[in-house]
């Protein structure tokens, strides 16, 4: 038994519950004999085992995606449809104990975030058997009368589907499954190793709902082994990757010449003007900071506060902070869980010392709480008079913190804004509407939010990274995804004879 990535790699299942992968229409265990053990980030429980699959595995899985192209391309997209609303009913039949696993398994509070996240793969569903079916394309004047032009939207192929693990039910769904299946895509999923039992289920409700086989496949183990075999491979025509910019970088690399979609880490800043409403406006900001225990990639990662206000907006932040409620995960008054794996919580173990070295302000929080079933909890934290070269003000922390920034003008903003390479999201507190819009566009992100947190979102509309950051290419976000997984594919016709 060794470690992989915080995972100990079994030899058998050892008696534990197998989240089986789909490959085709067969339940498999993987060839490779060993398994990876997922313990609960929320109890420290073993919760189950998922297959450690092998190269050869993700090489069947992209076969049997390959296999049922000549099927899924026969759907019409009313039938496609229909498959959506059928699969967002078994999540919505199954969301109780979905919720239950994702608690366990993710760690996210059952009641504050679990249940919601569920709905959140159901809407997609709905969602996208709604926008698929009004989708429209055009038809095209031309100069020479004996002709006429439209076109029509295809599927691309075989997607590789690659997915993180901070909102591992709904994320996949949304951004990728739901819009892949309502576009006629086969697809191989290869979801992120410590929440691939919530994974399994989802791919139970799929055959359930009559997903045929082949469709929608899925792979456990590592990225770089498995999730590399699929995006190599040449079966597969198209990559679609949520994760870290890192990896990105990677999968960019070893899948070149194929369609990328890419959505990748985030800092965003968020700005509090002097004129703003400092009270609603730390309420809204420590959502953005706690929710998820910060593992959001459009999280407020960073607090750019106007020197006006700032003793004012620091003092409501750490009332904001008292009022987040850590413990047993099942328990309606629980708002906040763990972290999900080791190498989360170390990373903001390092940046809060790297902030402490250099004399910020540990006002709230600041270490993994005391008396909890795992070491992964960390306290929601405040940090004051934090310096531009800051790790919380460059890189990204995924974690439960408020990093506050002093800045007198516009230039100062402008110069710790730019110390970061990432451009996902934004967020701007004013009461005026020009210094809102000066800064909404002026800021290169692909979504900035006014008097709202930066990581408001509503589905259906598109988000992604600005061009030039470390954040991605492409946007999702209802019919945007659904362009962004199709061909255009444009027909002439002369009608002279
Ligand atoms: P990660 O990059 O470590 O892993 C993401 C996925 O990639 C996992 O499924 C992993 O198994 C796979 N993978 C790892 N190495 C691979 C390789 N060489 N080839 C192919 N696949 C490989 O990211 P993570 O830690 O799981 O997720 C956190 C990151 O995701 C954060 O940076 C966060 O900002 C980002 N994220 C972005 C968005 C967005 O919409 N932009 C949404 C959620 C998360």
């Amino acid at each position: 038994m060794h470690l992989i990535k915080g995972l100990h790699v079994l030899d058998s299942p050892d008696g534990l519950a197998i989240g089986r992968m789909r490959i085709g229409k067969t339940w498999s265990d993987g060839s490779s004999g060993r398994f990876l053990e997922i313990v609960s980030p929320a109890t420290g429980a073993r919760i189950g085992a998922v297959p450690l699959a092998t190269r050869e595995d993700a090489a069947r899985a992209v076969e049997a995606a390959v296999a049922s192209k000549p099927f899924i391309s026969k759907l019409s997209v009313w039938d496609r449809a229909k498959l959506c609303q059928a699969v967002a009913d078994r999540i919505e039949a199954r969301s109780e104990e979905l919720a239950t696993l994702l608690t366990l398994e993710q760690g996210k509070p059952f009641h504050a975030e679990a249940k919601g996240e569920i709905a959140g793969a159901v809407t997609a569903f709905r969602d996208a058997a709604e926008q698929i079916k009004w989708l429209e394309t055009a038809a095209f004047p031309l100069a020479d009368g004996n002709k006429r032009a439209f076109n029509f939207l295809q599927p691309k192929g075989v997607f590789a589907v690659i997915t993180p693990w901070n909102f591992p039910a709904s994320q996949p769904c949304i951004y990728y499954l739901a819009p892949g299946l309502a576009t006629g895509n086969a697809m191989v999923w290869v979801t992120a190793p410590t929440t691939s039992l919530i994974a399994s289920k989802l791919m139970e409700c799929f055959a359930e709902a009559g997903v045929p086989d082949g469709i929608i496949n899925l792979v456990t183990g590592e990225g770089h082994v498995v999730g590399d075999a699929v995006v190599t491979h040449p079966g597969v025509d198209a990559i679609a990757f949520t994760g870290s910019s890192e990896t990105g970088a990677i999968i960019a690399a070893r899948g070149a010449g194929k369609p990328l979609m890419l959505e990748l880490g985030g800092n965003g800043p968020t700005l509090v003007l002097r004129d703003a409403d400092v009270e609603m406006a730390a309420g809204r900001i420590a959502t953005g900071c706690f929710a998820n225990a910060g593992q959001i990639c459009t999280a407020t990662e960073r607090v750019l506060v106007h020197d006006s206000v700032y003793d004012r907006f620091a003092e409501a932040m750490v009332k904001a902070a008292g009022q987040v409620r850590m413990g047993d995960p099942f328990d309606p008054a629980t708002t906040m869980g763990p972290l999900n794996n080791e190498p989360t919580a170390a990373k903001m173990d390092e940046h809060l010392d790297d902030a402490r070295a250099r004399q910020a302000g540990i006002v709230f929080g600041g270490k993994r709480m005391a008396g909890m079933p795992t070491s992964l909890h960390y306290e929601p934290t405040v940090v004051t008079n934090l310096t531009a070269e800051s790790k919380l003000n460059i890189h990204e922390t995924f974690g439960p913190v408020a990093p506050l920034i002093r800045f007198r003008d516009d230039d100062e903003a402008w110069d710790i804004i730019g110390r970061s390479r990432f451009g996902l999201s934004a967020a701007v507190f004013t009461n005026t509407i020009k210094d809102a819009f000066r800064w909404a566009e002026s800021l290169r992100v692909g979504i900035v939010n006014i008097n709202e947190m930066s990581p408001f979102w509503e589905t259906h509309i598109p988000a992604g990274g600005a061009a030039g950051t470390a954040s991605g290419i492409g946007r999702t976000g209802g019919r945007h995804t659904l362009l962004e997984m199709s061909d255009l594919k444009t027909i002439t016709i002369d009608i002279s004879r």
